[in-house]
């Protein structure tokens, strides 16, 4: 791990004001509450202090507009979908400042983040045209049978921290390319960049109540809108513990729902693997973000016969990592969220450390300047990790690599699909048939395969058993948002 020199930035965060209607308010109390930079601990800017009863006024906003929206054609959706893409790619700069403030990840992958905002913007204006329903050939001489897509209706959409410009555009794209209107509730933690994203949508002429941003807490804001008949959909990307209670509260009004939850990747390397594209592998799937999302690597399953020689690769790759301020163009790792996250991150290896784990690299919260101020953790790599740790049954989301050595193939699948999770997994082997009968047997919605790019605009993303229900991204992306209507059209006698 290197020190990196905290550099200052200024970042123009917009005024703490929401969008509901398309209005520019304040929370009706007039409340704000602070965000916080978590690499220095400065306040980035006030949020709306929403409540429950902000969340209605959006609903009524995107309910009145849905009657609207949903009946223009593709090609407006289209152009509106553009002209955002357009609008977020001229301030990539400005807002990946804003990101970097308020997240606290590096530049360069907020600069990431916003290209796939685009990239996203750019398919979904494109699949929207592609909602096709279907002629069904019919028993029945005397009837036809067709099927239109129509838009579900008003979604609610809450989303998390950890990648806060993309979540809102991944669920925003596709709800409004179907016609859909969207009431967005982000996390607390990141309100200022969900707020810049619904300004460009609002700079780029969409009409009153199709977007709507509502901050602040997210019991009475996810309470109003889980009750509310109106929202027909409701689409959430966090804690497998949160969206199993927002799926229980869907249930009354029978919402459609789609959950992206936790995971805990399991990431294979057998020892026919090419080292170097693993290490490259875990350098971005364990370290990109701090470890700070769903898919990264959790658990890495490594050959008893590569074990010693990737633990010494890993070392120095996680000691070489640059740690700091995001701003600073050289850090390679930003802070965590906020202290809590360092908190939790520190439980879980002094969990595994008192269970026998070693520490290689790393181990501990950083704490001396000039890491003082923010919520830093040394990267680290962990061996002679076991199942009883808690770090291999819960996702650990920091940088913290744990090696679980493995002897035979069915061994190690057997342990990488015995989680409650399945969302992503990773397998690094020359081998191909290993490698297809791991991606068939492996218990996820998601397998990297010598790669660990598995998100991109074009193609479904999700997950099996708890990590969630549905996917975002690509044509099913779009799906999630669309109800099939049939027909049953009589044509009485022949002509
Ligand atoms: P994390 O633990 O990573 O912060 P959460 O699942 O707590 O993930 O948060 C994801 C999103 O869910 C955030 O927008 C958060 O505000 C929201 N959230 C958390 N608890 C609730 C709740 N009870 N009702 C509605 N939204 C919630």
């Amino acid at each position: 791990m290197v020190t990196t020199a905290t550099a200052s930035a200024t970042v123009h965060a917009p005024d703490a004001l929401m969008l509901v209607g398309g209005r520019w308010v304040a929370a009706r109390s007039g409340a704000t509450f602070p965000s916080v930079d978590p690499a220095t601990g400065a306040i980035v800017g006030e949020a709306p202090a929403g409540e429950g009863a902000d969340a209605t006024l959006a609903v009524d906003a995107a309910h009145e507009a849905f009657a609207s929206w949903s009946r223009t054609t593709v090609h407006e959706r289209a152009a509106l979908l553009r002209r955002v893409a357009a609008i977020l790619g001229g301030r990539e700069g400005m807002l990946a400042e804003l990101i970097t403030a308020e997240q606290g990840k590096p530049l360069g992958e907020a600069r990431n983040e916003l290209r796939f905002c685009c990239h996203l913007l750019e398919w979904y204006a494109e699949e929207g045209r592609r909602a096709y329903g279907q002629w069904i050939p019919d028993p029945l001489a005397d009837r036809r049978l067709l099927t239109m897509r129509r838009p579900v209706g008003v979604a609610a959409a809450i989303t998390p921290w950890n990648v806060p410009a993309s979540m809102v555009v991944r669920k925003a794209a596709p709800a409004i390319a179907a016609g859909c209107t969207v009431v967005v509730k982000p996390a607390e933690q990141t309100p200022l960049v969900a707020l810049a994203v619904a300004r460009a949508f609002d700079d780029a002429g969409t009409p009153p109540g199709v977007l709507n941003v509502v901050t602040g807490g997210p019991e009475p804001i996810g309470a109003a809108l889980l009750a509310d008949v109106r929202v027909r959909k409701l689409t959430f990307t966090g804690s497998t513990e949160v969206g199993r209670a927002l799926l229980r509260a869907s249930a009354d009004t029978v919402k459609r729902v789609s959950l992206e939850l936790g995971g805990n990747a399991p990431f294979v390397v057998f020892d026919d693997a090419d080292l170097d594209a693993a290490v490259a592998g875990l350098r971005a799937a364990k370290f990109r973000n701090g470890g700070q999302t769903c898919v990264s690597a959790n658990r890495v399953f490594v050959h008893h016969d590569v074990a010693a020689q990737l633990g010494a690769r890993l070392r120095a790759l996680a000691w070489e990592l640059r740690v700091g301020d995001g701003r600073a163009p050289e850090t390679e790792i930003g802070p965590l969220v906020d202290r809590r996250a360092v908190e939790k991150v520190a439980a879980a290896v002094e969990d595994a450390v008192a269970r026998g784990a070693r520490v290689l690299t790393g181990g501990s919260a950083l704490t001396e300047p000039p890491y003082d101020a923010g919520s830093f953790f040394a990267p680290t790599v962990l061996a002679g990790v076991h199942s009883e740790m808690r770090l291999v049954q819960e996702e650990i989301f920091g940088p913290v690599a744990p090696l679980i050595a493995f002897d035979d193939a069915r061994e190690v699948l057997e342990a990488a699909n015995a989680t409650p999770y399945g969302l992503t997994a990773y397998v690094y082997t020359r081998d191909l048939r290993r490698a297809l009968r791991m991606a068939e047997e492996l218990d996820v919605g998601m397998v990297g395969i010598n790669d660990t790019r598995v998100s991109a605009a074009e193609a479904p993303f999700g997950g099996t058993k708890q990590s969630g229900l549905g996917r975002e991204g690509g044509r099913e992306g779009l799906d999630e948002f669309l109800e099939t209507r049939l027909v049953a059209l009589g044509l009485g006698e022949p002509l």
